[in-house]
């Protein structure tokens, strides 16, 4: 059992079954943003690998990562790896990842797995604040897991027709999975992504989203930036890349939203 006592970080998955809306540049960026002042971990769930390459392992020096956590009973301490941002580790997505949603389904505890690697791992664990999830684009076993094992769900929505009715299935998905296997699940917060200013439609979506979910939708915006989609074939985070570009202040802003957020959620919780 360990102390009742012992720091434990908050983790937080990426999640949203549609692909290209922004799931694994707002994991690489928000969390080197929040590393800033944390220290935070950042486990790549999606065999695509794209948090790996954009935080500078590419395919070829992967390794053991997280398929090694979730299938070979790796310790997360021996798959921790380094990054350029310093208060940031990553553990990467190796190329067997991309076996795994099939070798899981026979696997016993196949949807809770990273919950139990992490639950033995809480020495190591206690000296982060934050980890991250990065999802795949898809609800299978892969993300499951991540929301198993997870107290909080940020959903990054890109700011295009048809945003809400993406959401009603992920919400779905997360209404199932705090019912049966993670009552403690939260939806942390919406990121809208990719906006556009110069484009009515962006406008009209957002207006929507924040109608129907309220303070749920983070206030912080991410525009769509050309530096933000640079920065991964350098290896490097936005933040690193150019930090005075709109953005890496988007990330820096929506980090601080993140640590105002829990601060009020502290102090409710205390009262
Ligand atoms: P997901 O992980 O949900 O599949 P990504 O984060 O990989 O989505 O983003 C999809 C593509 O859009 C990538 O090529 C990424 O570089 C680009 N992209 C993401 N956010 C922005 C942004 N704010 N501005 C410009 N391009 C972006
Ligand atoms: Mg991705």
């Amino acid at each position: 059992m360990p102390a009742p006592d012992r720091r434990k970080p908050r983790f937080l998955a990426l999640a949203n079954q549609k692909g290209g809306v922004g799931k694994t540049t707002t994991a690489i960026n928000l969390a080197t943003a929040l590393a800033a002042k944390r220290k935070v971990l950042l486990i790549d769930l999606d065999p695509q690998g794209n948090a790996s390459t954009g935080l500078g392992i590419p395919r070829s020096e992967r390794g053991a990562g997280s398929y090694a956590l979730l299938i070979g009973d790796r310790p997360l301490a021996s798959l921790v790896r380094p990054t350029a941002v310093p208060d940031l580790g990553l553990v990467p997505a190796d190329p067997e990842l991309a076996g795994a949603e099939v070798e899981l389904v026979t696997l016993p505890d196949r949807d809770r797995r990273l919950r139990q690697a992490l639950e033995a791992a809480t020495e190591l664990l206690a000296h982060y604040d934050y980890v991250f999830f990065d999802c795949p684009p898809s609800l299978g076993l892969l993300t499951l897991n991540a929301l198993v094992a997870a107290d909080g769900v940020l959903v990054p929505l890109q700011c295009e027709f048809f945003a809400l009715e993406g959401m009603s299935q992920i919400t779905r998905t997360l209404d199932r999975v705090k019912r049966a296997l993670n009552p403690a699940l939260t939806l942390e917060g919406i990121v809208l992504t990719m906006y556009d200013r110069r484009n009515n439609l962006s406008e009209l979506v957002a207006a929507d989203v924040r109608g129907f979910f309220k303070e749920r939708v983070f206030d912080t915006v991410i525009p769509r930036n050309v530096r933000v989609s640079e920065a991964p074939s350098h290896g490097l985070p936005v933040l690193l890349y150019d930090f005075r570009s709109i953005g890496a202040q988007a990330y820096v802003q929506l980090a601080a939203e993140l640590l105002k957020r829990e601060r009020e959620r502290e102090k409710t919780a205390a009262a």
